[in-house]
């Protein structure tokens, strides 16, 4: 068991963030939110895919008058997914002018490095945390690398420069990314904000200088932390990264919420970090969301690519069946289903899974035994093994997982 840092717990529209609450998944846009169909279709899409909380960014005026017209229409289709606004240079004007947009918001994203420089900086960050007072919303304090306080970091390195044992400068930049987060929300607090009310992050771009970072920002503070590898890539190099940085922490009880920043590939889909994220949450055991699709890697006792088509295909499905069984069936996100390549291996493996299937592999009867609970009860044969696999599994949920309460099944658990 892992056992989790103790924090705060701040409320994001319903959805609770520390205070020992499940690890929270969160996404971003990437469209123009001032363009009000794409952004809707866009926070639809990743609320669907499970992501619990989604951030837009409100850069100009057009966006943070869009806001409150997003959050209508997302409410007419049924979808309460809290909306957090992501503020920066201008943040304290556009809140001001637009008060509807701060009342639509759930939260409010600060970076205190792009609140303003020099005198103006205070007073525009005061009028933000005063605006999330008025509105009364939580804020995340989330400092980024790229844009770190710059004031704050050349007067740590002057001090550290004067010092008798100068230390490196890579951890005086640490030191300086800490001393952003934490003093800002200190300053947050002052001016009134709730100590509830306020999540921090640091988010760097390299694997160990987000591990470091957060290590000392969990042992100088209590307030919930958002987790995220920032600037992560595309493709394997952003999953891989993120993986590794985030599955470090999150193994030491570090993190709260988690963002998983992936490039999406040309013409790929904006929904792959939140799935990203499930999944990195799941195969550490911390929070179940989808059935688990376990395949065999495959080897030389099978040529076919039935068994790794059967997988992907069964996995796709699953996923398009989750909004409609997380409702109906309790306890359905923990299933794992087997998909093996042949018939010598794959039934141990099977057995292990709820529903497992083994397939033929090269030179083998062309029989494919299915194994429910460790006993195999059918053998599929013919040219419609996929089809009559996916009507098991549908079969094994509804008798398996108890409806949830306000479902209108009403199923014994087998
Ligand atoms: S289950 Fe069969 S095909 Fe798959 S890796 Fe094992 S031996 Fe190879």
């Amino acid at each position: 068991m892992i056992e989790r840092r103790k924090t705060r717990q701040v409320l994001v529209g319903g959805v609770p963030v520390g205070g020992g609450a499940p690890i929270m998944v969160q996404s971003m846009t990437n469209t123009d939110t001032a363009d009000i169909e794409a952004t809707v279709k866009q926070v639809a899409e990743l609320a669907r895919a499970g992501s619990e909380v989604v951030r837009i960014t409100v850069n100009n005026e057009a966006a943070a008058a869009a806001v409150p017209t997003i959050r209508e229409r997302l409410e007419a289709m049924g979808m309460d997914v809290p909306l957090v606004g992501d503020f920066h240079f201008n943040g304290h004007k556009l809140l001001t002018k637009y008060p509807d947009c701060a009342a639509a918001l759930a939260k409010l994203r600060i970076n205190p490095g792009n609140v303003g420089k020099g005198s103006r900086r205070d007073s525009q960050f005061a009028q933000m945390i005063e605006i999330a007072i008025e509105h009364d919303k939580p804020v995340r304090i989330g400092v980024n690398w790229g844009s770190l306080d710059q004031d704050l970091l050349t007067r740590l390195m002057d001090e550290n420069a004067r010092a008798a044992e100068p230390r490196e400068a890579r951890d005086i930049m640490f030191e300086a990314m800490i001393q952003s987060a934490i003093g800002s929300a200190e300053r947050a607090e002052e001016l009134g904000l709730a100590g509830d009310k306020i999540v921090l992050s640091c988010k760097m771009s390299g694997v160990q200088d987000l591990i470091t970072v957060y290590r000392q920002l969990a042992d100088r503070c209590d307030y919930p932390l958002h987790l995220g590898l920032t600037e992560a890539g595309m493709g394997s190099k952003g999953i891989v990264s993120s993986t590794a940085a985030l599955a470090v922490l999150l193994q030491e009880g570090i993190g709260d919420t988690i963002r998983i920043s992936l490039t999406p590939e040309p013409g790929g889909a904006r929904t792959r970090e939140v799935i990203v994220g499930q999944e990195i949450l799941q195969s550490m055991g911390l929070r179940s969301f989808t059935p688990q699709v376990v395949a065999c890697p495959g080897c030389g006792r099978t040529t076919s690519t039935f068994f790794q088509e059967l997988a992907r295909d069964i996995e796709t499905w699953i996923r398009e069946q989750m909004p409609r069984w997380r409702k109906q069936y309790q306890g359905v996100e923990d299933m794992q289903v087997a998909v093996m390549g042949c018939v010598v291996n794959g039934p141990g493996e099977s057995r292990h899974a709820n529903i497992g299937i083994s397939l033929p592999g090269t030179g083998e009867r062309p029989v494919a035994p299915v194994f429910e609970d460790g006993e195999k009860t059918v053998t599929l044969k013919g040219d419609h093994i996929a089809q009559e696999f996916q009507g098991l599994v549908q079969a094994y949920v509804e008798s398996h997982y108890h409806p949830r309460e306000g479902s209108d099944k009403r199923r014994e658990a087998g």
